[in-house]
């Protein structure tokens, strides 16, 4: 599909009815020209509702499980009932009851169960984006462009990690020739669903919050897609956070890796998984603002012309530092820290930073706020001997504080950066705690004391110039 646009819009720009008939007016637009297949979100806010349901429900809360469900449905029944002429609503009315049915039956299992089982709860959260790809199609159709809503569960195939699934690439690309290219050869539209997919036998999964993107980049490398147009509510990739830094600009140009760097340090515009299937196949991504679709939006390519210094800055405040630190000089600490990080893959924290430096071995490393405890518990059992027989200090973690990463690939071989980026911050009378670059001199994380993170980040910003 040599001339395929894949287009995904997020859950602000599918947010309302209003928000749906831009998009589904810019989905038209662009099929005049080429094929192209569309990804959609949630309405914005539904999958929180969802979880929130999960919630009550695992607690045995019915009223509020219900009165979410009442939420639910009253949400996308108007939306379709401001989209749709009268005649042409009953089917689309009709799927809306029979989605919110299934995500009925599915809550009560918990209700009875007082459990939210993980592959329960991924069946259930995905029912926002049915929801969403159901009503868009039939507008499209209502208004002459033949399309057609694809559940991405017979799709997308991934592995079973139920809430953070990856996709297996092999078999989602020959599902997507099977399914999604024959609807694209008969000019139909096809409106998948973002966020979900299912395990090879059909147990349904989702990308982790945030993974309509991802699924979108998952599409268009299967179907072999030209470009990529993430459509958000933001005008592109910014130097920096503009409510922390109002001199922060729009980058008309960043590499994936940039682009990839930026997302997984707190950059909000982009999935950071979103980019790994695309860069192989060079397939560039767009991020564009559906509220100002005239706005050029950022382009993420391979590579870029000039690139000098460091480009962007992002910050990350719910963060956690957490320290190990051997008690006495004869316990291996390489050892030790293998056996850490063993216990937080095993439990799927994802460690943000990592730094070592004193000859005891001692490290920290920083984590999300909300994967702390899991982190904190996986290391406790897994070092158990050495923490009860005090060869290991108490794990010590430490919430006021907060990450900042200054990005941009012509960082790399440009001495004195490093220096300059440190003194605009201690200018700021900013303590820096941990400090971490990769060889590839693409980032530089920052650890500073919580209350002067966003003084840092504009410190960072000004010092570099970002702004110009
Ligand atoms: N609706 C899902 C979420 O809110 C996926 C997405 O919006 O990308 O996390
Ligand atoms: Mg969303």
């Amino acid at each position: 599909m040599k001339d395929l646009l894949v287009m995904k819009f997020g859950g602000t720009s599918v947010g309302s009815a209003e928000r749906m008939r831009t998009a589904a007016t810019l989905s038209a637009a662009q099929k005049r020209k080429r094929p192209v297949v569309i990804v959609v979100s949630a309405m914005s806010g539904v999958t929180d509702l969802l979880i929130e349901t999960t919630k009550h429900a695992e607690g045995g809360d019915d009223a509020g499980r219900k009165s979410n469900l009442r939420k639910l449905e009253e949400r996308h029944v108007q939306a379709c009932e401001e989209l749709l002429p009268a005649a042409k609503r009953k089917p689309v009315l009709g799927g809306i009851r029979e989605l919110v049915g299934e995500f009925d039956r599915i809550t009560h299992g918990m209700l009875m169960l007082e459990d939210r089982p993980p592959r329960s709860v991924d069946e259930a959260i995905a029912i926002g984006e049915r929801l969403s790809a159901l009503i868009i199609a039939a507008y499209l159709n209502a208004q002459g462009t033949k399309a057609e809503a694809v559940n991405a569960a017979e799709v997308i195939v991934t592995d079973a990690v139920f809430g953070s699934a990856s996709p297996l690439m092999e078999q989602t690309t020959a599902r997507a020739r099977k399914l999604i290219a024959p609807l694209i050869r008969a000019g139909v539209l096809p409106v998948v669903t973002g966020f979900n997919g299912a395990t090879a036998d059909g147990r349904p999964t989702t990308l982790g919050r945030g993974g309509s993107d991802f699924s979108a980049s998952i599409l268009a490398a299967a179907l072999g897609a030209r470009e990529l147009w993430i459509w958000t509510d933001v005008d592109g990739i910014m130097t920096a956070d503009p409510r922390l830094v109002p001199e922060a600009r729009v980058l008309e140009e960043v590499t994936y890796r940039e682009a990839a760097e930026l997302a997984y340090n707190g950059a909000k515009v982009l999935h950071p998984r979103t980019l790994a299937p695309l860069v192989e196949r060079r397939i560039p991504v767009w991020s564009k603002n559906s509220f100002a679709p005239e706005k050029p939006g950022t382009k993420i390519v391979s590579r870029i012309r000039s690139s000098n210094g460091a480009r962007a800055v992002t910050s990350l405040g719910k963060v956690a530092m957490v320290s190990l630190e051997p008690a006495q000089a004869t316990l291996n600490g390489t050892h030790v820290m293998a056996r850490a990080l063993g216990a937080l893959a095993r439990a799927n924290v994802e460690v943000l930073s990592l730094s070592s430096s004193s000859y005891r071995q001692s490290f920290c490393f920083l984590v999300r706020s909300e994967e702390k405890e899991r982190a904190v518990e996986a290391m406790e059992s897994a070092l158990a001997l050495e923490l009860a027989h005090g060869y290991l200090r108490p794990i010590d973690v430490d919430e006021q504080v907060g990450l900042l990463a200054v990005v941009g690939e012509g960082m790399q071989g440009t001495p004195g950066l490093a220096g300059r980026i440190f003194t605009a911050i201690s200018r700021e009378r900013i303590n820096i705690i941990a400090i971490a670059q990769g060889s590839s001199e693409l980032t530089i994380a920052i650890v500073v004391r919580r209350e002067g993170l966003e003084a840092a980040v504009r410190a960072v910003h000004a010092e570099c110039a970002m702004g110009k």
